[in-house]
């Protein structure tokens, strides 16, 4: 398999182009075809929620745009770089292993389950990308993860293995980590699913202020209420495929699509 060279020059991008954009991306697990063409884009400083029942493929799509997964076909640019996707039409084929793993660093995933090694404290947890994938010095990596976990409110437990942490501050230390790695984009896959109720607010106001600082994001949650205040669109995701794009004034008070109304009915 050869790709051709153009396909994979950094094109000319505008900070008013989409930090990720991804188009007509397609997933099947056997016969179950998750993922039916999707069209998705997010510009520099946005905030999407995602919102979608059960099973739709909202989890499939982030896997796929952090390149932990391939597609089967579609598009998926990151700062205008083609990445790491299959396209049968134009026959272009996914980037060789060393250059997703590189074009990984720059989209950062919080995971419901926060996935943190739990035989390393919260600061080892989050020293690790930056010592193992960027090859960053022990002592500037620890003042580094140092700074993010002050970030998320948690430098006074930087000591603590993830067993003595709640779930709330685990989930703070997995921001912290993939934070430090200065993501282009931040992927969060129902980063408070799997809270206690009373934790879920912690984890929540750390979101939002990544937000008020410009972070980029997108947010697949079943948090209306955040997804009401904090996003600047709200999507509805159903049976792998983007159903509505709106804002969030217009998503929840105004929704253009009977599929989104009855979505809504249900979890108001
Ligand atoms: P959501 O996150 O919206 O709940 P998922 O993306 O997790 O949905 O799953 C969409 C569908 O794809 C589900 O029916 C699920 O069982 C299936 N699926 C997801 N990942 C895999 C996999 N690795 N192997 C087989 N089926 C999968
Ligand atoms: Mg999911």
């Amino acid at each position: 398999m050869t790709h051709s060279g153009p396909e994979l020059m950094p094109e000319t991008w505008s900070t008013n182009d989409p930090v990720l954009s991804v188009r007509n991306l397609h997933k099947s697990y056997q016969d179950q075809h998750v993922l039916r063409g999707v069209e998705f884009d997010i510009r520099q400083g946005q905030v999407k929620a995602v919102l979608g029942p059960s099973g739709s493929g909202k989890s499939t799509m982030l896997r796929l745009m952090a390149l932990l997964e391939p597609a089967d076909d579609g598009e998926i640019r990151l700062r205008g770089r083609r990445i790491g996707v299959r396209e049968k039409a134009s026959g272009a084929v996914a980037l060789p292993e060393r250059e997703l793993a590189k074009e990984r660093r720059n989209i950062g995933m919080v995971f419901q389950k926060f996935n943190l090694f739990p035989h390393l404290t919260a600061c080892r947890n989050v020293m690790l990308g930056l010592t193992s994938v960027k090859g960053i010095h022990h002592k500037q990596a620890e003042e580094q993860a140092m700074a993010m976990l002050q970030r998320v409110g948690l430098s006074h437990r930087a000591g603590h293995f993830p067993s003595e942490l709640s779930g709330g501050q685990q989930q703070r230390v997995a921001i912290a980590r993939a934070l430090v790695m200065n993501p282009d984009v931040l992927l969060f896959d129902e980063p408070t699913s799997a809270l206690d109720p009373e934790l879920v607010g912690e984890v929540l106001d750390v979101m939002e202020s990544l937000a008020n600082d410009g972070m980029t994001m997108i947010v697949v949650t079943h948090e209306v209420r955040f997804a009401r205040r904090v996003a600047d669109e709200v999507t509805l995701f159903d049976s792998g495929v983007i159903v509505e794009q709106a804002t969030p004034d217009e998503f929840f008070d105004n929704p253009q699509h009977q599929r989104t109304r009855k979505f809504l009915s249900h979890v108001h």
